[in-house]
């Protein structure tokens, strides 16, 4: 621990609104200068988008929706080894890619060849391109990692661009939509072509091992909700659960802390505030003074004009087993990408031994899955928050459209019985990296001294990922530290 402020009179003082990974990151970077912490969450749980609920019929922790990071994430893994999490990740070094005809194409780096070259393979690999798609490809790679990831950028339709570089239909199909999708969460035809050349730059032109796949091993409510909620009241942060803000206490052009839902006020000497683009504007607007900051009130208006994309986790439990390999991404399909279980805690006190040897658990991923809210599930499980899209035949189940994706791909399924589905969606997964974003999202500093932003939407450069996210909670610690004359990168280096 570094201690900085420790010694040196009495501790500032930083209220956190917000416990998702950009309140804790905030959390742990300022804990860890000598500030006193207090992080308030409105749930009884950290983690906020980052969670598991527990399923009634086998007791197990289930994610809501898989997460993954990659190597290239490099605050996301300062913030793993400072929750001491480390062993509870796996990093896996090959993508298990499945074309639409279900040839199995594992994809790693060529040996020796340094970046991007390491990826040839993996455009000659491809499935289901032929040899003209291929090169288009290469040809838009190499436009890729030219471009500049500045306003132009931003403002410019990746679409667009991609059909000025004339890139094959099968290489927008098969390539462009597979990467982005769910690298973005959202539609091709919908995102910035800065937010794609991020992608692509960081996570697979810049660095051989950019593209390796960060995995948790278990549950993401154990990692977020139990487990760092221990390390961080370890290191003297004060975690208050359950304990929703309704607005923000202002002093003039200050803040001066928060206002609770029982109309009790925390104050502090400086607030952060961690909560998602849409539930900014609310702390501001409920205010008690009749005028607020201007620049409060235009923030929240600009929080508000980011759009949404859902994605949805579709659990699926079945009769037998039908995946070897460690994950599956699907080249054009519904279903995008398949995980098998993860491990259990050892210390839930949970046997699902029985259970895992009856069923067998697949999650399936479905990034922008708007469409699926037209489909109907007639599982005993099914969820009512399907909120999502396809574009066969709608007068399907879910359950029959899952199964004839996945049959299509994976031969076993097609004898396999599918017992169970419930699919999870979150409408607001992500904010949508469209053309209008980059200008909508604030510098954490945007409010002045005592009121700093965070969050996966704030100005990061990054897209909503767990990255966006814990760099946020580190660039308004920095803010923070700064005004007490202790400049310090608590922002892990690049790759
Ligand atoms: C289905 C899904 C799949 C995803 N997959 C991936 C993936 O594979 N890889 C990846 O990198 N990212 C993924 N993401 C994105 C990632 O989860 C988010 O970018 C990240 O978790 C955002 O963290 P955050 O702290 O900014 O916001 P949040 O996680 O939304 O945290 C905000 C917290 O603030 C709390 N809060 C809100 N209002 C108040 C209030 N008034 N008072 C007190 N507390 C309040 C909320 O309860 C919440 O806990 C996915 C997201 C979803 C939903």
């Amino acid at each position: 621990m570094d201690d900085s402020l420790r010694n040196s009179g009495p501790a500032p003082s930083v209220i956190i609104v917000g416990g998702g990974l950009a309140g804790m990151s905030a959390a742990i970077a300022l804990v860890r200068q000598g500030v006193s912490v207090t992080l308030l969450e409105s749930r009884h749980r950290l983690g906020g988008r980052v969670g598991s609920y527990v399923d009634p019929v086998s007791g197990e922790l289930i994610d809501y929706c898989q997460h993954v990071g990659m190597a290239c994430c490099t605050n996301l893994r300062q913030l793993i080894d400072w929750l001491d999490q480390r062993e509870l990740w796996e990093i896996q070094k090959e993508l298990h890619f499945y074309g639409p005809d279900g040839r199995h194409q594992p994809l790693a780096a060529l040996p020796v060849l340094p970046a991007p070259l390491h990826l040839a393979s993996w455009l000659w690999k491809w499935p289901g391109l032929t040899l003209r798609d291929r090169l288009s490809v290469a040809l838009g790679l190499r436009s890729l990692d030219r471009v500049v990831i500045a306003d132009e950028a931003h403002e410019t339709s990746a679409i667009q661009w991609l059909l000025e570089l004339k890139q094959t239909r099968l290489a927008v199909e098969r390539f462009w939509k597979t990467v982005v999708v769910s690298a973005l969460g959202e539609e091709l035809e919908q995102v910035s072509l800065g937010a794609v050349a991020k992608v692509f730059q960081d996570g697979f032109l810049r660095h051989r091992d950019a593209f390796h796949l960060l995995v948790p091993l278990r549950p993401l409510t154990e990692l977020f909700g139990l487990l760092a909620v221990e390390r961080l009241r370890a290191a003297g942060v004060n975690v208050q659960l359950g304990c929703t803000v309704r607005s923000l206490v202002r002093g003039g052009r200050d803040c001066l802390g928060v206002e609770l839902g029982d109309g009790s006020q925390w104050r502090a000497d400086h607030t952060i505030v961690a909560v998602p683009w849409h539930r900014f504007g609310p702390l501001v607007e409920r205010n008690d003074d009749s005028r607020e900051p201007d620049s409060w009130m235009e923030t929240a208006l600009r929080a508000s004009q980011l759009a949404s994309s859902p994605i949805s986790g579709v659990h699926t439990w079945w009769d037998r087993p039908w995946l070897e390999t460690p994950h599956a991404v699907l080249v054009g399909r519904l279903c995008q990408w398949v995980f098998p279980r993860i491990q259990q805690s050892q210390t839930s006190g949970e046997d699902s031994s029985a259970q895992g040897d009856t069923e067998h658990y697949y999650q399936i991923v479905i990034s922008a899955s708007r469409s699926l809210s037209t489909i109907k599930s007639t599982a005993r499980h099914a969820a009512n928050d399907v909120d999502s899209q396809s574009s066969v035949d709608a007068s399907w189940s879910l359950e029959q459209l899952i199964h004839a994706d996945l049959a299509q791909v994976f031969p076993g399924v097609a004898s396999a019985k599918l017992l169970r589905l419930k699919a999870v969606t979150d409408p607001h997964a992500v904010f949508s990296a469209n053309t209008r974003a980059h200008r909508l999202r604030p510098k954490a500093d945007a409010l002045g001294d005592t009121l700093s932003l965070a969050g996966d939407w704030t100005a990061t450069s990054w897209p909503a990922t767990m990255e966006s996210a814990v760099l946020s909670g580190f660039l308004a610690a920095e803010q923070i530290l700064k005004r007490y004359n202790i400049t310090i990168c608590l922002r892990a280096p690049p790759l």
